[in-house]
């Protein structure tokens, strides 16, 4: 027997093992296999098959969803500029992916990181799309989170300089006029706190003034840690006189609390500078005002509120 006879036999004797196989291969997939007909059109497609991982996704089985469109598996969170883009590369016969929020069937969401391709029958027509799918609701989480960090500080856990400036600047430009106020916050002496007792004692005041600051805000305040023993305040829809009244209770609750750490509790007040927005102001002016606020209310003799309109 030649190659060519041999290769010919081994052939013929695999052909119906590797139909098996294939279906073999899908069936024990652990990512979601789905394959439709052609009717893209309301109320189609019409699922034709799932494979085992799709029903352990999403908990219906097969043959409840055969026959049914894919659209069952959508919901109020899922993007419609997507499934609508989706919708348009099949029907130009292309291959297409996305990532998008599906539902299974008791209702949980879970993302989905999915690709779409056409299925030709013999004659090269489309007669059909399979769609493979990986659930990414767990990558999606870790990578919501990292974006939560990036834009958390990382000693007090309240938004950091680069997130407060980022809303704030988007506040500022949504309102154009007035009503919009800064408040810069320092912690009077701090250095003589770490000096006194140590740069773990200090790190816990500044926690505990963070949460205090946070505890005595309103929801639409922004608020976040610009460095050091320093905060800011950014409140929209105020004037200055009720800025200034935000602000001496902050300092008034900074004095009033008892902050416990390793050495004892300790205690500290506040210096606040606020200032309100002039029409048409960047941020950057209105918290260097703010600023300059603050520093009279440090010349003042510090623990107090020096407002400037
Ligand atoms: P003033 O009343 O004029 O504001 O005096 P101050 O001592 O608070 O001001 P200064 O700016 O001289 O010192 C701020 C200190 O804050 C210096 C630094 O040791 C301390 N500090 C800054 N960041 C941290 C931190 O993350 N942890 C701790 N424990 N201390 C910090
Ligand atoms: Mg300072
Ligand atoms: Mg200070």
């Amino acid at each position: 027997m030649n190659a060519s006879d041999i290769a010919e036999q081994l052939m013929q004797r695999s052909a119906a093992p590797r139909e098996i196989a294939f279906r073999d291969l899908v069936e024990s997939a652990s990512d979601v296999v789905i394959v439709t007909d052609v009717a893209l059109d309301q109320p189609g497609p019409f699922i034709r098959y799932v494979n085992p991982a799709f029903t352990r996704l999403t908990g219906w089985q097969p043959q409840e969803v055969v026959g049914r469109s894919p659209r069952i598996l959508q919901g109020p969170g899922t993007d419609r500029a997507t499934t609508a883009a989706i919708g348009a590369a099949l029907r130009r016969g292309e291959r297409t992916s996305a990532k998008i929020l599906n539902y299974a069937r008791n209702g949980a969401p879970y993302w989905l990181d999915l690709r779409i391709v056409p299925l030709f029958d013999a004659q090269l027509r489309i007669d059909g799309f399979a769609a493979f799918e990986r659930d990414v609701t767990l990558d999606k989480r870790q990578y919501d989170e990292l974006e939560h960090l990036a834009d958390r500080d990382t000693l007090t856990g309240v938004p950091n300089r680069r997130a407060l400036l980022r809303g704030a600047e988007a506040e500022l430009a949504s309102r154009g006029d007035g009503g919009f106020c800064a408040a810069w916050v320092d912690i009077d002496h701090f250095k003589r706190v770490n000096d006194t007792h140590g740069h773990p004692a200090g790190d816990a005041v500044l926690m505990a003034v963070a949460d205090v600051l946070a505890e005595n805000l309103r929801r639409v305040d922004l608020f976040g840690r610009m460095g050091g023993e320093e905060f800011a305040i950014c409140m929209p829809g105020v004037t200055i006189s009720e800025a200034g009244a935000v602000a001496e209770r902050l300092r008034r609750a900074v004095e009033a609390a008892v902050f416990p750490t390793e050495v004892g509790p300790l205690r500290v007040t506040c210096s606040i500078g606020v200032t309100a927005a002039q029409p048409g102001e960047a941020l950057a002016t209105l918290l260097a005002r703010a600023d300059t606020a603050l520093y009279a209310a440090k010349q003042g003799g510090r623990n107090r509120v020096v407002a400037v309109a």
